[in-house]
């Protein structure tokens, strides 16, 4: 914004000037309609505490040079010129301020920086108030009279240069901080541009005053803030200049921690966030403009599902999915939100990609699945999920007239091994002999502890004589695999209960008078048909279990075969 050095003042006797004057007065009240303005609306507070005293400044260094202009004396002038600085040498730093605010780089300004930016304004204020005995600031203003008005020369003294090179460097930092925000905030440049225009317009006025280049040689800061000004009020008014909107997006984006994507509607990356980067280390300045696609397969089999429909209709829908994410062989699962990214007039402008890590959370549900189904010591399953899953199984095994056989063992004298090898090896027997099953049974096998030491096998497709094949196999490899403890072996051996569907006589009636009454009974065959299954499951299981017992009863180590028909 408008400031200047001032190594020369003209002043005016009489009203030559009287145009630039109202000019330099409109600068002085744009600036307090300003700082009210700021004041309301959605702004963020500390951006606006720093515009409105901005505002206010400029507006006094505005008057102030209005009736320096207007002095008839040189004293009146001089004192003028003091009231010039109460406002003058803080605007810079002030305009850098509210740049950096606006840019979102808060974490850099920390209160003792702010302080800082604000010493060199306060001892040029100190000095120029105080000229008349140390002249540091100017070793000399002195007043040499023309035809037409009285011209001010002004000496420059040592603290004129700082506060000089104080004030480029504000400008220009400014200027370099708004330019290198060009690139990432697209969406912004309108706000940028009015920024970059309050301090070129103003660095151009001094560049040409120190070239000798303005009328009369005058300093033309004072004008040129009435230029800037009203172009800050226009921004201010019609685009609401410092509405929060960058920074909110700046510091949501950057801090967020889902990676978050933005494409065109191209699919070519436009921008990515830190967390983004983070899931794909190779994400690197280079990678803007290129298509998204290459990236991703490098982490994901998955496509974006919704990336594979084009909008066509304009009733695109956000869409969620979760995919498995691999980093250098470590593997993630992200949950995928696309959603359509619309100009004002509401064409599609591109997507937005948001991956959320849901690993911790996949992993817990995959555990909680774990605990209900399985049973916590043996991992094979529980007796509920047996109950479920078999039931399943029957049902399909009686519509395809298939076999099905069930196979419940118990371990012998369990309790035993429990008194001789205590407890812990008593468990250890447990996890033993499950190892030996799986060894025998198929993939589509279904195997639940059902008890304590008790367990049950589905077969599917299996008749009661191919069963008893695998609890044979299963007692002998018993047999002959001890189970090694310190210092001995331990013999383990189970009794077997053996029940098949070809036990089921009932049943072949059941379905022959359901299909008499299939008409009736359409409305209820669902939950009656579940219900059937779930009883004939019953029915086989203690079959199973009866047979089990009758294998105790003649000796153990042996197997029996239901032979009841029910
Ligand atoms: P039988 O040959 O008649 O089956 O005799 P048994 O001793 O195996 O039968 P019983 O039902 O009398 O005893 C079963 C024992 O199994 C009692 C119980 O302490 C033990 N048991 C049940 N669950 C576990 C377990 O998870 N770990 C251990 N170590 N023992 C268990
Ligand atoms: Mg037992
Ligand atoms: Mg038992």
């Amino acid at each position: 914004m408008p400031v200047g050095h001032k190594h020369e003042q003209e002043l005016t006797m009489g009203t030559p000037y009287s145009a630039i004057l109202s000019l330099i007065v409109t600068a002085g009240v744009l600036n307090i309609i300003m700082g009210l303005y700021s004041l309301s609306g959605r702004s963020k507070v500390s951006m606006v505490k720093a515009f409105f005293v901005f505002s206010m400044l400029a507006a006094v260094y505005a008057f102030a040079s209005a009736l320096e202009l207007a002095s008839g004396s040189l004293n009146e002038a001089r004192i003028w010129i003091k009231v010039e600085y109460l406002g003058m040498p803080f605007l810079p730093p002030l305009n850098l301020l509210i740049i950096m605010s606006y840019l979102g780089m808060e974490r850099f300004l920390k209160r003792g920086l702010k302080i800082c930016m604000f010493v060199i304004p306060a001892v040029t204020l100190v000095l120029v108030m105080t000229n008349e005995w140390h002249h540091w600031y100017y070793r000399d203003i002195f007043a040499r009279a023309s035809t037409v008005h009285l011209k001010v020369d002004m000496v420059a003294g040592p603290w004129y240069i700082i506060q000089g090179a104080y004030t480029s460097a504000c400008m220009f930092g400014g200027i370099v901080l708004l330019l290198l925000s060009w690139r990432k905030m697209p969406s912004y440049r309108f706000q940028l541009s009015t920024m970059l225009l309050g301090l070129i317009l103003p660095l151009a006025g001094d560049f040409l005053y120190l070239g000798g280049v303005t009328p009369d040689g005058m300093d033309p800061i004072p004008v040129i803030m009435t230029v800037t000004s009203a172009l800050y009020l226009w921004a201010l008014a019609s685009k609401g200049l410092f509405h929060v909107a960058p920074i909110a997006r700046d510091n949501l984006f950057t801090s967020m921690r889902d990676g978050v994507l933005v494409l065109d509607r191209d699919h070519r990356l436009v921008d990515y966030n830190p967390a983004a980067a983070a899931m794909m280390p190779e994400l690197g300045t280079g990678s803007i403009g290129q298509p998204l696609y290459g990236i991703w397969q490098r982490h994901t089999d998955e496509p974006i599902r919704s990336l594979m429909s084009q909008e066509e209709d304009g009733n695109f829908q956000a869409d969620i999915q979760e995919i498995e994410w691999y980093v250098d062989k470590r593997k993630f699962h992200y949950q995928i939100r696309t959603s359509t990214i619309r100009k004002q007039g509401g064409q599609e402008a591109g997507r937005l990609i948001v991956l959320i890590d849901i690993t911790e959370r996949t992993r817990l549900q995959e555990e909680l699945r774990q605990m209900a189904y399985h049973d916590g010591l043996t991992r094979i399953y529980n007796r509920m999920h047996f109950m479920k899953q078999s039931n399943l199984l029957l049902s399909e095994a009686l519509k395809h007239e298939e076999n099905m056989a069930f196979l419940m063992f118990d371990i012998d004298h369990f309790k035993r091994i429990n008194d001789i090898y205590g407890h812990d090896i008593g468990d250890q027997a447990l996890l033993y002999i499950v190892a030996i099953c799986k060894e025998v049974l198929r993939p589509v096998d279904l195997f639940a502890r059902y008890g304590g030491e008790e367990f049950v096998i589905a077969l599917p497709g299996y008749s009661a004589a191919m069963a008893v094949h695998v609890a044979e196999r299963i007692r002998s490899n018993l047999a002959q695999q001890p189970m090694p403890v310190p210092e001995t072996d331990l013999y383990i051996t189970a009794s077997f209960g053996i029940a098949a569907t070809e036990h089921l006589y009932e049943f072949n009636e059941t379905i022959e008078n359901d299909a008499i009454t299939a008409g009736e009974a359409a409305a209820t065959s669902d939950s009656s048909d579940t219900g059937e299954r779930v009883d004939l499951l019953q029915r086989l299981l203690k079959l199973a279990d009866r047979a089990l017992y009758d294998a105790k009863g003649s000796g153990r180590d042996t197997l029996c075969v239901s032979d009841q028909k029910v």
